[in-house]
Formats: C-alpha cells, structure tokens, sequence
C-alpha cells in the first residue's frame, strides 16, 4: 500500500506569503526546475498535493543515461538493452544503441528533491488558479514574480479555460502494478488491447508495469490492461493512469513559464515524457536562475524558455505523425515494417535522433553539487 503522508486536518494550516520563484508540482519537472535553482539564494517554494514521490505518475522508464546525468542511479531497478515488440502476426527484437532503465519512483523523486532541499522550502497544497501576482491555493494565496506550471496536463495556470479531454490532445494510458519478474521491456502493438495505441510490460525488480495506452482518448482502456494483465498470467492489482498530452503548448502564457506534462512536453508515439519534463524543467531553472542572479530581467527569461521549448516543435510534430500512421499499417504488413525497422544500422539511426530530442548531456551535475566542489577545492 502507498504510504499516505499528505497534510491533514489541524496540520494544514493556512499559507500565505511572497517569494521570488513559486513551483507547482513537485514531480519530474518541478523538482528539475527547483535542481537548477539550488544554491541560487532565491526564495523558493514547491508546492504539490501530495508529499514528493507520494503518488507514482507513470511506468517510470527513462533512458539509463538519463539517471546517470542527474546523479539519481541509486533509483535504478532494471536496465534493458533490447525492445520487444509483439505483434498478432509475430514477434520483432530491437537491439537498441543504449539502454532503457525502470526506477522507482518515490526513491528518484527523493533524490531529485536532496539536490535543492536545503534551498527550496516545500508545502502540500492544492493549487486552485491564478491571482494577480501569485496563485491561490486550497491553503491560502501566495506571490512570486516568477511562477512555474509543472501540474501535469491539466495546464491549471494556463490562461482561459482549459481544454478537456476527450477534446483536448491527448492520449490515455492506465497500468497496473502486481508482484512478478520479467526479462524484457515489451510492447504490443495488436489491436486486442487497442486500436490506435500499444500495450507494455516494463519489469522493474519484482514488479511488472502493464499496462495500455490508447492515441485516442475516447475508448476507455480498462477492461484491456485487465486482459493484457490476464494474457501475461498476473493480477491486475494497483491501477495507476492518467491522460498523456501528446501535441507541445506554448511553454510561457500571461507571464508564467509550464514545463513537463503542461507544456506537452511528452514525445507522441512512445508517450516517453519523464526525461523531456526533466529536460524542459533544467531548461526553465537555469532561465530562472539567471533572473534570480541578475543577468536576465524576467522577461528576458520568458521570451528565452519560450524560444527554447519552440524549437523543438518539430521534433514532436514529426513523431505525431509517426504516432498517427502506426494504426494506420495492416497488421500482417506491421511485423515486416518492424523487421525492417529492426535493421540494425536503421535502429541506431533512429534511436539515435530519437535521444538527441532530449540529450542527457544537458542535465549536466546538480547546481548545488557544483558549488560544493568548488568550495572544497
Ligand atoms: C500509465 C502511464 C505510464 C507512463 N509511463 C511512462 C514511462 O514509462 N516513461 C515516460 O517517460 N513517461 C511515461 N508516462 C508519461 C509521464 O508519466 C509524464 O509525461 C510525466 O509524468 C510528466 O511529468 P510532469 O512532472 O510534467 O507531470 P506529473 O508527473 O504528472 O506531475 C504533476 C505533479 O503535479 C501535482 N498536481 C497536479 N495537480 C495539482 C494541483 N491542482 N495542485 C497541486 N499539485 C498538483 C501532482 O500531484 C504531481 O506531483 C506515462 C504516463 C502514464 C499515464
């Protein structure tokens, strides 16, 4: 059972006050955005509903070069050097040119959040909107000059109503999280489970992650992951699921900045969106930092982190296009593409770009790490 630790009753007591930097969420990109703000002396605030690493928002697998860059390796819990992917007409097995790592989640945002803890206060809250200046929360109105929207898809800080879904672009995947073993990272594109989408099974150490995504977000997907869960002989016990953007937003709207999951921040087809809100959050604390420290007004900073987040447009683009065209293949024609695909040479070339939408170079060590070498040194 998932530990609850969430404030309660008497223990939440109203909030109020001004900051210089104000994060809502506290998952893969708030807390990256608060990674980069570390040592900055900036006034800092992280807010979520729950305790960090309390309630997990995905299947957790990352690139393994992802964990190593951010210094969050002790979260690993298996790597996977090939892809399966299963068909209704075969199976297909990609070698891949680097690997795919499951980490636990409540272990990597623990991690994640010692690289700014002794720099960033943090507070449970529900964050409700927008005020002039701040953001009203189920605790109390607060301010800040420089606002973060790392809240998922919802885009709570967005301006004007939100979209919705199933109007809103997004895709819906839901998973469950019995006890068992596997080998392999497997997907299934077979229209059993879903018709426009693709099944999974991630092992991360004496759990399986299976579970269903579906490109269009209408058909419900439950009673799929239960047969999926069936087929591979586990329980379908401990669901987890969420709706997952799958076209990018501007990343800045009425003066504050979104990343991750708001900003849609997540790569369509593969719905791989934990490195790319650790990406967008560094991107978005590093423009951040530069106001804090003078070297850039706000603006400045709003106008650089939109451009940034811009420029990757295509990239998303291109893989929508990609997402759209994969239910498009007959089945039988669908384990020739994948052979073909499975080429080795055509693999690591994809794979390849692939990487590059989000490279782990970027990360570069902690902040707050940085500074403690140089003072030792
Ligand atoms: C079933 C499923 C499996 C997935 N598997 C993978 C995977 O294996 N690999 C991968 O790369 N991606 C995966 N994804 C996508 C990935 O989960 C998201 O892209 C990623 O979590 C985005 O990170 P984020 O920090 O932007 O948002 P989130 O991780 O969604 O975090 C948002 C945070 O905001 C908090 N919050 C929300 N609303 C409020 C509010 N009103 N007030 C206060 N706090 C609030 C939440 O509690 C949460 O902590 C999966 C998605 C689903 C649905």
């Amino acid at each position: 059972m998932p530990r609850r630790e969430t404030k309660r009753g008497t223990d939440r007591t109203p909030l109020s006050g001004d900051y210089d930097v104000l994060i809502c969420g506290a998952s893969f990109a708030g807390l990256a955005v608060a990674r980069e703000l570390a040592g900055s002396g900036a006034r800092t605030l992280i807010l979520d509903r729950y305790e960090v690493g309390e309630r997990q928002t995905s299947a957790c697998g990352i690139p393994t070069t992802w964990l190593r860059a951010m210094g969050l390796e002790e979260s690993l819990q298996q790597t996977f050097g090939d892809l399966v992917l299963h068909t209704p007409h075969g199976s297909v097995r990609w070698k891949l040119p680097w690997t795919f790592s499951t980490f636990d989640y409540r272990t990597l945002c623990a991690l994640l959040r010692a690289q700014s803890a002794g720099h960033a206060e943090f507070e449970t809250a529900k964050v409700e909107g927008r005020i002039p200046g701040g953001v009203r929360t189920d605790r109390g109105d607060l301010r800040a000059p420089l606002i973060v929207d790392a809240l998922g898809w919802r885009r709570i800080l967005g301006l004007g109503d939100n979209v919705q879904p199933p109007e809103a672009f997004l895709s819906r995947g839901l998973e469950v999280h019995p006890h068992g073993r596997g080998e392999d990272m497997e997907l299934w594109i077979d229209r059993r489970y879903v018709r426009a989408g693709y099944a999974w099974s991630f092992p991360a150490d004496g759990e399986l992650r299976v579970g269903v995504g579906s490109f269009d977000p209408r058909p419900p997907v439950k009673a799929e992951t239960v047969q999926l869960a069936q087929d591979l002989g586990v329980p379908p016990v401990r669901y987890q699921g969420n709706w997952i953007p799958h076209r990018i937003r501007p990343a800045t709207e009425g003066g504050v900045f979104f990343a991750g999951d708001s900003a849609g921040h997540c790569i369509p087809v593969t719905a791989e969106g934990i490195r790319t809100a650790l990406y967008f959050g560094i991107a978005c604390g590093r423009e951040l930092r530069a106001v804090v420290e003078g070297r850039r007004t706000r603006e400045e900073a709003l106008r650089r982190y939109h451009a940034f987040s811009a420029e990757h447009r295509w990239k998303f683009e291109a893989m929508k296009r990609v997402q759209d065209l994969v239910p498009r293949i007959p089945p039988r024609a669908l384990v020739r593409v994948l052979q073909g695909f499975g080429r080795q040479g055509v693999t690591d070339w994809f794979f390849g770009h692939y990487l590059r939408i989000a490279p782990p170079e970027f990360a570069g060590p902690a902040p707050a790490a940085d500074r403690r070498v140089a003072v030792a040194a």
